[in-house]
């Protein structure tokens, strides 16, 4: 995840008081865990990098097998839980999980799509304290609703928005850009102040799941830069106002190298200070501070590598199997550098993004470590010489891949 607000806050500060401010090292820990509790959905999103439906699947995660896990990832000093599904509140015992990870002091958020969510439920949300809940919105009504399968869905996830806001539940509004849905943003934006949500949480498409399949609909690199200008000068403005709002981006890597652009156009002075911060943060953590656990107990690098599995959580805890780097696929996602190709390994940035998505390189090209085909700096920028884009890993549609594209 890339904290655009919190790095505005920092140069805000820097400007302010004529020195950029000194910032705590975070304790080391475990990784945040994303945990499908489920994979059952009432809706089928285009995008939807688990492929649900709404039917049961065998073989989930039983209370007690969640529990075990939980100790395990406890002891491992895992300091956030972000249960997900499929839809999470679909599970029955959801409440008793969530309430037993904050008695454990775990940070708690829930990831839905909002619509089962009506006044009995945001009580009991309220009630069991999750300390954030995220909400998928991908556009306006018509927008939304098309893309959510779902007449009426949109209405639905705006009043469990409100429910949850009225209860003092933060919330945030999460807006997966493709093609189909760019035109929406800067009214969804405006919605978000509105209605006074606390956080947008703005993702790039990855290639996984029905991701993957509509990865042709991805937007184009123009879209995507005007969109992250957007949302800098949003979240700048925000800053500015001394508004609580936070702006955050997730499944592009490539915009902390932006962000710094940005800013170093406007503040040349604050570019350096900038950079340090941003190659502290270093980029992609997929398989080092992020981890997912899907419905049937897999260990994956992250949400996106549903097609990669590093063990089962039934077979050895989850902190035997996040430590281990026999698979190769693991050893190079925790090798610092990343051994990441192509255009990445010349980046003069590579040490703030990482190389970026290595699932989107993966499905594009079959190797893992090849370059981010959804990188949208041009040569230029990532001190290449010119010209040298004709040699980078295009953009296919699902079922082709680059070296049967050209
Ligand atoms: S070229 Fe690669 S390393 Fe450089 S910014 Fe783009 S994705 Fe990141």
């Amino acid at each position: 995840m890339f904290r655009i607000s919190q790095y505005l806050r920092e140069l805000d500060a820097a400007i302010r008081s004529g020195a950029w401010p000194a910032v705590r090292t975070p304790r080391p820990s475990g990784p945040v865990v994303i945990w499908n509790l489920i994979r059952r959905c009432n809706l089928t999103c285009k995008h939807c990098y688990a492929l649900s439906a709404d039917h049961d699947y065998a073989g989930e995660l039983s209370k007690a097998e969640v529990d075990t896990v939980m100790d395990d990832l406890k002891a491992y000093q895992v300091p956030v839980l972000i249960l997900s599904g499929g839809e999470p509140l679909m599970r029955p015992d959801l409440f008793e999980i969530a309430e037993r990870a904050k008695a454990m002091r775990f940070y708690t958020g829930l990831s839905t799509n909002g619509t089962l969510i009506d006044a009995h439920c945001a009580d009991r949300i309220a009630a069991t304290g999750f300390d954030y809940v995220g909400i998928s919105l991908d556009g306006l009504k018509a927008t939304h609703d098309k893309f959510r399968r779902l007449d009426g869905a949109f209405d639905r996830s705006l009043a469990a928005v409100r429910l949850l806001r009225a209860r003092g539940v933060k919330v945030g509004l999460r807006f997966t850009m493709t093609a189909l849905n760019q035109q929406d943003l800067p009214a969804l934006l405006a919605l978000m102040r509105e209605e006074q949500v606390d956080k947008f949480y703005f993702s790039h498409l990855n290639y996984a799941g029905r991701g993957n399949i509509h990865r042709g609909k991805d937007s184009q690199f123009a879209a995507t830069r005007q969109a992250m200008e957007l949302l800098f000068e949003r979240a700048w403005q925000s800053v500015q106002e001394g508004r609580e709002e936070d702006y955050v981006t997730g499944n592009n890597d490539a915009d902390g190298p932006f962000l710094l652009q940005w800013v170093a156009a406007r503040w040349p002075e604050w570019a350096e200070a900038l950079r340090e911060r941003l190659v502290a943060w270093g980029g992609n953590s997929s398989g080092v501070n992020i981890a997912n656990i899907d419905n049937l107990g897999n260990v994956h690098p992250d949400t996106m590598w549903w097609h990669h599995s590093l063990g089962n959580v039934r077979e050895r805890p989850f902190s035997a199997i996040w430590s281990d780097t026999s698979d190769p696929l693991m050893a190079g996602l925790k090798a610092h550098p990343r051994p990441v190709g192509g255009r990445c390994a010349g980046c003069r940035h590579f040490a703030i993004c990482g190389g970026n998505t290595r699932v989107r390189a993966q499905q594009l090209t079959g190797d893992a470590w090849a370059e981010d085909p959804g990188c949208y700096l041009d040569d230029e920028e990532i001190g290449l010489a010119a010209g040298a884009d004709a040699a980078r890993v295009a953009l296919a549609p699902f079922g082709r891949r680059e070296s049967e594209h050209a």
